[in-house]
């Protein structure tokens, strides 16, 4: 017999550690809107990091959780996330974030009903899950050396450069002379032009860069194309893609495919996203939002299915009020991961 279960959400408003800086603007708090659902012995916990860019605010996802919360009241089963996905994309559609905070609390509580870890119930292979790389904002040069700097210190090999906001190559000249044995990847955030993105590619290149993320702006498939074309390092699509058939359809333009379930609007959405990726040549990449655990993650336990992992999102607030998976240094340690569902706890 199908639980009853009972539901309840409250905003989370979370300051940042320092101000966060990419090309569209500065975050200085991540507003996110916690989910729990409880069967009256397990409580699934799960949170939405709503983006402007891709059409949501907090307050948009307070307005859709009470009906999608009624689906899952009155469906009343945690484990049948296809069909309450289903009907949740039928009662509302798009509102990807409000959807990833319900398919989240749910994939928390089914797995702590099973009593095994999230990943453990997909049956992915801990040893898989790549290094995690730690982001530092777009700043001036100085802040981003010192930024560099405290990273390496804490442990971190991968970082993860926001550019597109003037002096480029100063900036991430620094974050290298901060960080010289690194491995750097770049996000532009749909900065630059195709023509920008080629010239500017040399200097990343100087620089090893690994890849750049959406150099030119997400509905410019025919630029992501130009860049990897003509330009001297790999191009990764970010927001240029939300769903599979988007993976689908920028994969012969791009070399990585990044995927993350604020965008996706679930575990399953996520998955699909690197599969269709992975079917098509291309690598995939996971990332995440400036966000609470609560959010978060459950995305590393996805991690083992990708070829990168940005999942940083908690380490750049003040403090927050959830814990997650371990992440010393990047290395997600869902090996050591000893609780049930998506480990994320809260902390009082
Ligand atoms: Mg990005």
């Amino acid at each position: 017999m199908s639980p009853d279960l009972d539901t309840e959400f409250e905003r989370l408003s979370l300051p940042l550690a320092d101000p966060f800086t990419i090309a569209r603007g500065t975050t200085e708090t991540a507003e996110n809107v916690l989910v729990r659902i409880s069967d009256g012995t397990h409580e699934g916990i799960g949170a939405a990091a709503p983006s402007s860019y891709y059409g949501e605010t907090p307050e948009t996802v307070e307005a859709v959780l009470p009906e999608y919360l009624e689906v899952v009241e009155r469906v009343g089963d945690p484990h049948a996330r296809q069909r309450i996905e289903r009907e949740l994309r039928q009662v509302v559609g798009r509102n990807p974030a409000a959807r990833a905070a319900v398919d989240i609390a749910l994939a928390d509580l089914a797995a702590k009903r099973l009593d095994v870890p999230l990943y453990r119930q997909w049956g992915l292979d801990p040893a898989e899950a790549p290094t995690s790389s730690f982001s530092i904002g777009s700043a001036d040069p100085e802040e981003m050396r010192a930024k560099a700097e405290r990273a390496v210190a804490d442990g971190f090999s991968v970082l993860k450069v926001k550019l597109g906001t003037g002096e480029d190559a100063e900036r991430l000249a620094a974050v290298r002379e901060g960080a010289p044995e690194a491995r750097i990847r770049v996000d532009a955030n749909g900065a630059w032009t195709p023509g920008e993105a080629v010239a500017r590619s040399e200097t990343l290149a100087d620089h090893g860069v690994e890849f750049v993320e959406q150099p030119v702006p997400g509905d410019d498939v025919a630029g992501l194309r130009h860049v990897r074309e003509r330009g001297a390092v790999p191009v990764a699509a970010d927001e240029s893609v939300e769903t599979a058939a988007d993976a689908a359809r920028v994969a012969d333009a791009v070399d990585v495919v990044v995927a993350k379930v604020q965008k996706c609007g679930s575990l399953r959405a996520t998955r699909e996203v690197a599969a269709v990726a992975h079917a098509h040549g291309c690598e995939a990449m996971l990332g995440c939002m400036v966000a609470s655990n609560a959010s978060i993650a459950a995305s590393a336990h996805l991690a083992p299915l990708f070829d990168y992992v940005d999942l940083d999102g908690s380490l750049l607030l003040d403090s927050d009020p959830f814990d997650g998976v371990p992440m010393p240094g990047g290395d997600i340690d869902l090996g050591g991961v000893d609780r049930p569902g998506t480990t994320a706890v809260d902390r009082c």
